[in-house]
């Protein structure tokens, strides 16, 4: 039986989730040399011969900056267009940085749809597989631009969930502008403290873990622990650390105690 840590080091398809409060700055412009910074650490892991997977917030933030704008779109068509604009200038930033590593990236726009059709399913699943033998870093996000309700997942924390169970992922890291999971509160709790390890995703850690986001952002803890939930069920280890810092990734596949772990599981079969 391998330990949680040990399982970690030895991850070889492993998704890591990128949210717009860690790509921008509070100004809302891109933090250019923190994407600069997770670029090279993901070209570098690609290529040690781990296969990597991106899931990217960002086309709305990005779009905002891109035409001026202050507040978020209120209206559905706004945000759609706001994020098509926003998602190919977030594409040629991450192509060309990638590129500077010698990585070459690929674009996968995901709806729910996909999940729940089995045919779209099946060629999303072919098309991670192939990208990821030809060593390309497929970089994905919802597809904003024509996402409705019915087939939307409303936040990249669920979304990077499903793309882990779809492709069976060994490894899930959440990248958030907080250190984990905590006790508590720890802006309104002076006694919060980090949790280093959950074995289980229950109703108790979905209280203490409240709702809010951030402005630029749309999850909170509360989405993140959804993925948690989904993806530890399918048998994936999933760790949610601050990506401040993306070489913080070398920690995690050190087994260096680093944010929270949601331990899968299942044992994995790949
Ligand atoms: N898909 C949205 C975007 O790229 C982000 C959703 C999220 O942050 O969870 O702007």
């Amino acid at each position: 039986m391998q330990t949680s840590i040990s399982r970690l080091k030895n991850a070889k398809r492993i998704v890591i989730k990128v949210g717009t409060s860690t790509l921008t700055y509070s100004t809302g412009r891109i933090h250019l040399r923190r994407i600069e910074l997770l670029a090279r650490t993901l070209s570098d892991l690609c290529h040690e011969g781990r296969e990597i997977v991106l899931v990217t917030s960002g086309a709305v933030g990005v779009g905002m900056s891109k035409i001026g704008l202050s507040e978020k779109p209120k209206t559905t068509r706004e945000k759609q267009a706001t994020s098509a604009i926003g998602q190919s200038e977030l594409m040629s930033i991450y192509g060309k940085l990638f590129s500077e590593y010698g990585c070459d990236v690929a674009q996968i726009l995901l709806t729910k749809d996909v999940i729940e059709n089995e045919q779209r399913k099946q060629n999303a699943i072919t098309t991670f597989n192939t990208l990821l033998e030809w060593g390309i870093v497929p970089i994905v996000n919802e597809n904003d631009a024509i996402s409705s309700e019915e087939i939307e997942f409303g936040d990249n924390d669920t979304l990077s969930a499903m793309v882990a169970t779809l492709i069976n992922a060994d490894l899930l890291i959440i990248l958030s502008d907080i250190d984990g999971l905590y006790s508590a509160d720890p802006h309104k709790s002076e006694d919060a403290r980090l949790i280093d390890e959950i074995d289980e995703v229950t109703d108790e850690l979905f209280k203490i873990a409240g709702s809010a986001g951030t402005n630029r952002g749309t999850g909170g803890m509360h989405t993140k622990l959804i993925a948690a939930k989904k993806a530890t069920e399918a048998g994936i280890n999933m760790v949610i650390t601050n990506g401040q810092k993306p070489s913080v990734i070398y920690d995690i596949l050190e087994g260096k105690q680093t944010g929270t772990l949601f331990k899968g599981q299942i044992k994995t079969t790949n």
